[in-house]
Formats: structure tokens, C-alpha cells, sequence
């Protein structure tokens, strides 16, 4: 009998809740890390896969994707999209509320390779429909159908959504008292709010952040639209910058409308970068500008992160705002065998930001192959219906 299931060999470990970034082999035996070390024994494993000149990580998280494939007008195949691109752990964000929630459990969360959790919209439908935002009437936006849902959803549920936007909500009258309702839900249920803040019906980004605390995330952080961090002179808002520092995270979700270079970069420029990086990965952006995880976070090495500070943002930062450190986002022995091989290619590669400006980054990450629970995930090739091709 092999100590090892699989020993992935002679790669660059970038691991950083361990703090490493050095040539190291993982071991991975009965689902889990069985061991780290300069050089294991390739005679005590069934399997072997050669990681020479590949960086080897802890599988990606991802904290804003959108998997509710069929009945949201932005859901996408978790498996194809997420997990073959090494995304092992997802959150759907809101794409599912009360009404929907059992449905997305049953045939999506418990259907899916790709580990999932959901942020449960306010709004009891979730996002349905392309046409009726999901509080064009606030009986949606339900407190107690949500606590109901939270209730019996404990192990997948880990905060409340809400999405600010006008386009989404009945009128100027209703505020932003859809953010209120998601407060209240999460904060009788002990949870996190996540917010999505722009276009919102109020002054700016501060009357939503003076709403936020510890946990809370805001995520499209770099969007270019109205109620954005930045001041009309450009600076990261006072509100913002005092907001981090009481805990509250700035997540990316990428998008097809929330990320602008020019944000982005003044942001950065102002010792400003995100907490996570995440891809708010749906069907209308899938086929550019966002395509997956890797393209995310390959846009942020192009804004200066090192390789290691980068994937901090999609592995050990994201366990632990989610609570998983000791099972997610670490490679470490004992944690559950989720593990991504990387080339980081040299080149000059397009990158495109939500407003279809683009910059040249010189490195990029792809994903060669994924690990999921010790075993190698021998994902189907993408492929998208013809409805998803816009
Ligand atoms: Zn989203």
C-alpha cells in the first residue's frame, strides 16, 4: 500500500498562509495534505505528477461568483467555469434568496465538484430575471423569510447580500432601505453582510459604509460608476480608508461592469489594494472581460502584487474572512487536498478592464491543473450554450 494517494513533485510552493514561496513536494493522502516537504519519496505514492518550473498553491477562492445556472440570467456551470480553472471553493453571491435557496441547494451546491457557499440575496427571488430587478417591489426584500432560510441552511449560507443598484430597486423613495433589511437579517442571524454599492439612491458610498463593520464586505471596490472609494479629486475617501481599518473588506468582483483601470490603479497608487481578489464570474462576462479567477489575479500582478501577495488574495486572506483557515487556502498538513499548478507565463499579455480599456501585463497565471480533495479534477472542457456568447 502507498503512504501517498499523490505526490505532486518539485514545484515552487507558494503557499501564503504558511508563509512559503520555495521549491517544495506535497503529498496528499485520503483527501487531505498528508505532508510538505524538500524532497518525499516518489516510491510511496500511487500517483505522480511532475510540477518542475510550475508554481503549486492551495486551490483558489473564490468570494463572488454567480452558479445558478438555468434560473438566474447570470448563472454559469460552476465545475466547468470554477473548478477546472482552480477556483475549488466559490460564493455565489445572491444569486439565490429565500424563495430560491432550497432549489439552488439541491441542484447546484449538492449537484456541483466545485465546493460552494452562497451569500443569500434579501431579495426572497434572487436574481432572476433580466428585466425585473429583484426588489422592484421591497415585499422581497423579506427579513424573516431570509432568518427562516439562514436557519436551515447554516452549513452554506454565510452572509446576507444586497445589491444598492438603482436598475434593481422600485424607486428613489425606497433609499437604501434594502441595505437596512439585509442588516437586520444578517445581524439577527450573527452574519456578514455583502454589499454591492454603486448606483446607489444616496448621496455616496459613505451612507452605505457608515452601515459596515467588522466582516461586512464591499465588494466591486474598483468599480468607475457613481458612489465609488474614490473623492472627486481622486483621493481614497477618509470613510473608506477608516471602514478597513474597523475591519471591513474590500473585495474586487471584477465583473462586467465594476472594474476601471484608472480606479484601480489611483487606489493602489494610494497604498489602497483589495482585501480579496474575487471575479464576480456570470454569464456576461465569461467570455471576456473576466474569463475566470486566474485573469483576475493575473491583472493584479500586472499592478505591482508580487505572485505571493496576489495569491494571499484568492487563498489564505479569503479562508480566513470566510472562517476556513484551518481547512482552506492552505496547503498545509491537515487541510483539505485543494491544490492548483500554475505556469506563470512571460509575455505581453491584453488585459481588459470592465470599460474595455486595456493594458499590456507581462506575466500571466494559468491554471494547468487542479487538484480537489487529493485527486486530480478531470474537468469537462468549457463549453457555452449559445445564449451565453455575449
Ligand atoms: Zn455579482
Amino acid at each position: 500500500m502507498a503512504t501517498y494517494d499523490l505526490l505532486v513533485k518539485s514545484g515552487t510552493l507558494v503557499d501564503p498562509a504558511q508563509g512559503i514561496h520555495a521549491r517544495r513536494d506535497v503529498a496528499f493522502s485520503g483527501g487531505k495534505v498528508a505532508a510538505v516537504g524538500e524532497s518525499l519519496a516518489a516510491g510511496e505514492a500511487a500517483e505522480v505528477i511532475d510540477a518542475g518550473g510550475k508554481l503549486v498553491t492551495p486551490g483558489m477562492i473564490d468570494l463572488h461568483v454567480h452558479v445558478f445556472e438555468g434560473v438566474s440570467h447570470y448563472g454559469i456551470a460552476p465545475d466547468p467555469t470554477c473548478l477546472a480553472k482552480g477556483a475549488t471553493t466559490v460564493v455565489d453571491a445572491g444569486s439565490a434568496g429565500a424563495d430560491t435557496f432550497p432549489g439552488f441547494r439541491k441542484y447546484v451546491v449538492e449537484a456541483s465538484a466545485t465546493r460552494i457557499f452562497a451569500q443569500l440575496n434579501i431579495s426572497s427571488m434572487g436574481m432572476i430575471a433580466e428585466r425585473i430587478g429583484e426588489l422592484d417591489d421591497l415585499k422581497w426584500a423579506s427579513v424573516p423569510r431570509a432568518l427562516e432560510t439562514i436557519e436551515k441552511n447554516r452549513d452554506v449560507i454565510l452572509g446576507v447580500k444586497v445589491r444598492l443598484t438603482r436598475d434593481s430597486i422600485v424607486g428613489k423613495a425606497a433609499g437604501i432601505t434594502p441595505l437596512h433589511r439585509a442588516r437586520e437579517a444578517a445581524d439577527a442571524a450573527g452574519l456578514p453582510i455583502m454589499v454591492h454599492p454603486q448606483g446607489a439612491w444616496c448621496d455616496s458610498i459613505d451612507d452605505i459604509l457608515a452601515l459596515m463593520r467588522d466582516r461586512d464586505i464591499v465588494t466591486h471596490s474598483f468599480h468607475g460608476s457613481t458612489h465609488g472609494i474614490l473623492d472627486e479629486n481622486g483621493k481614497v475617501r477618509d470613510s473608506v480608508r477608516k471602514a478597513r481599518e474597523r475591519g471591513v473588506i474590500f473585495d474586487v468582483g471584477h465583473g462586467q461592469g465594476s472594474f476601471s483601470w484608472p480606479v484601480v490603479e489611483a487606489a493602489m497608487a494610494q497604498g489602497f489594494p483589495p482585501t480579496t481578489i474575487s471575479s464576480d464570474l456570470h454569464a456576461y462576462n465569461l467570455n471576456g472581460p473576466v474569463f475566470d479567477l486566474a485573469t483576475t489575479v493575473t491583472k493584479f500582478l500586472h499592478l505591482g502584487l508580487s505572485a505571493s501577495d496576489a495569491l494571499a488574495r484568492v487563498t489564505a486572506v479569503p479562508a480566513k474572512v470566510i472562517g476556513m483557515s484551518d481547512t482552506i487556502g492552505t496547503l498545509a498538513v491537515g487541510a483539505w487536498g485543494d491544490a492548483v499548478l500554475f505556469d506563470l507565463e512571460e509575455g505581453a499579455f491584453e488585459l481588459v478592464d470592465s470599460r474595455q480599456q486595456t493594458r499590456i501585463g507581462r506575466q500571466r497565471l494559468v491554471p494547468r491543473v487542479v487538484i480537489k480533495g487529493g485527486k486530480t479534477y478531470e474537468g469537462r472542457e468549457v463549453s457555452l450554450a449559445p445564449s451565453y456568447a455575449r
